[in-house]
């Protein structure tokens, strides 16, 4: 099957190199003329583990291309794909402007074809394809959904960092169809992927996403929670999530504490199912305390800063990682945002370290010192606050941390938790959130 796919993001690019590397002629679309020329040059628009060579293999062979031609670009294939951005609005409903304007010129170039398949991968609140995409279908193109054009919602589950394995190893795919005839050329076009694959009407595939997210994102926020009480008891919280993940019905998983979720998806999709119970008269109360327990972990990090630094005017504190996880350059709801602001409001002197991510931190910070070496960034500084769990952080020894004016480490992620007795013996003061502030 010929595929298209609207928006060139890390959905999008990496949805399509996965189903060329299938077999399938791709070709992504994008409205950002700089992303498309930089993409046919071979240069990825962001980093993402093994796309390179992946890119480089499709295109060799002719499977793969980038254009801003949406027109064509539909009228070429057999299915469309829709992988736009949906932001939250500041108040933190979806916005779905891009699927809209996506959606309407889809079904203008779909007038003059026969039968099109078109899959929204975009998360969007559940209703949206039936209510929002179907209807805009149907006017833009004068056709009829179903006969003449097929829909489904396929929600993406890729983690950023991995997103290239987590292409080609999905733990299930999830197919939201209007009518089964679209649902089975979508499962074809996955031939080759090994996992379940769950049929559903359009709602419940939107319900699924926003669902696994906010659980995922619930977990987190519990961790943080316990963790926090545990920082004042005095109680090693990483043993105690141990114990509790043990349990066959829990699950290890996302039970890490530290100073928060971030990235593209989970403070959003939170948001927006937020908004959605809202809407429907009912009380979100727990997805309110998930949001707001994460809107916390920055200032605990900050209060352990200040046990041991009383007044920050005027001080040089090191933050080492700005990406919201490692292996990516997003800072899209970087937790390394509101923890910078923060120390910049009381006049800190910030020098911030990462591998990748600078030139979209600079966007937002653009007057902070920048350094690559995590060892450079720590000489001289008050103190230190790790975000990131780069391997070039993880790497950092004890002695490296003897350059520094004061030897203080806030780490936002227990990533060096391991080497607390080295810490201690060498007099570097190590403090986690839900580490006992008696251990460091
Ligand atoms: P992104 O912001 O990286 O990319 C979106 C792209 O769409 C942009 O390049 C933009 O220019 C383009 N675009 C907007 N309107 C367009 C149009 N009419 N035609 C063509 N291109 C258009 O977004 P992303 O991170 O790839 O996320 C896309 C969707 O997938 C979102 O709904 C997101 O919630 C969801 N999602 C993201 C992830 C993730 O890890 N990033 C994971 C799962 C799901």
């Amino acid at each position: 099957m010929n595929v298209s796919i609207l928006g060139t993001g890390y959905v999008g690019l990496v949805t399509g190199l996965t189903l060329a590397k299938l077999g399938h002629p791709t070709i992504c679309v994008d409205i950002m003329e700089d992303k498309i020329r930089s993409i046919n040059q071979g240069n990825m628009p962001f980093y993402e583990k093994g796309m390179e060579g992946l890119y480089k293999e499709v295109s060799g062979k002719g499977l793969f291309k980038a254009t801003t031609d949406i027109h064509s670009s539909v009228l070429d294939s057999d299915v469309t794909f829709v992988c736009v951005g949906t932001p939250s609005d500041a108040n933190g409903e979806i916005n779905l402007d891009y699927i809209q304007s996506a959606v309407i010129q889809i079904g203008q170039a779909m007038k003059e074809k026969d039968y099109h398949l078109v899959v929204i991968k975009s998360t969007v609140v559940p209703g949206t394809t039936e209510e929002l995409v179907v209807p805009e279908l149907g006017h833009s193109s004068g056709k009829w959904a179903g006969d003449q054009f097929g829909v489904c919602m396929n929600p993406e589950f890729l983690r950023e960092g991995s997103a290239v394995y987590d292409s080609f190893h999905p733990d299930r795919i999830i197919i939201g169809e209007l009518e089964p005839k679209a649902g089975k050329m979508l499962e074809e076009l996955y031939t080759g992927l090994k996992c379940p694959v769950l049929h559903m009407d359009l709602k419940t595939a939107e319900m699924v996403k926003y669902a696994s997210n906010a659980l995922l994102a619930t977990k987190i926020s519990f961790a943080n929670e316990v963790a926090n009480l545990c920082t004042i008891m005095d109680i090693d919280v990483d043993k105690v999530m141990e114990g509790v993940g043990l349990d066959s019905r829990i699950n290890p998983a996302f039970l890490s504490s530290g100073i928060g979720f971030g990235g593209s998806c989970f403070p959003k999709d939170v948001s927006a199912l937020l908004h959605m119970e809202e809407g429907k008269g009912l009380k979100p109360y727990l997805l309110a305390s998930v949001l707001a327990v994460n809107d916390q972990q920055p200032k605990e990090a900050l209060k352990l800063l200040k046990t041991q630094v009383k007044d920050l005017q005027g001080k040089t504190i090191a933050v080492l990682g700005l990406a919201f996880k490692p292996d990516t350059d997003d800072i899209r709801e970087s937790r390394a945002i509101p923890l910078i602001k923060e120390l910049v409001s009381e006049g800190v002197k910030v020098r911030a370290c990462d591998p990748m991510a600078i030139m979209n931190f600079k966007s937002v910070f653009p007057d902070i010192e920048y350094f690559t070496d995590p060892k450079e960034t720590l000489e001289g500084a008050d103190a230190c606050i790790l975000h990131t769990a780069w391997k070039n952080i993880l790497a950092l020894e004890p002695d490296d941390f003897l350059t520094m004016k004061r030897s203080i480490i806030i780490d936002g992620r227990r990533m060096l938790a391991s080497k607390r007795q080295e810490f201690l013996e060498k007099g570097i003061i190590y403090l986690a959130i839900g580490l006992p502030i008696g251990e460091s």
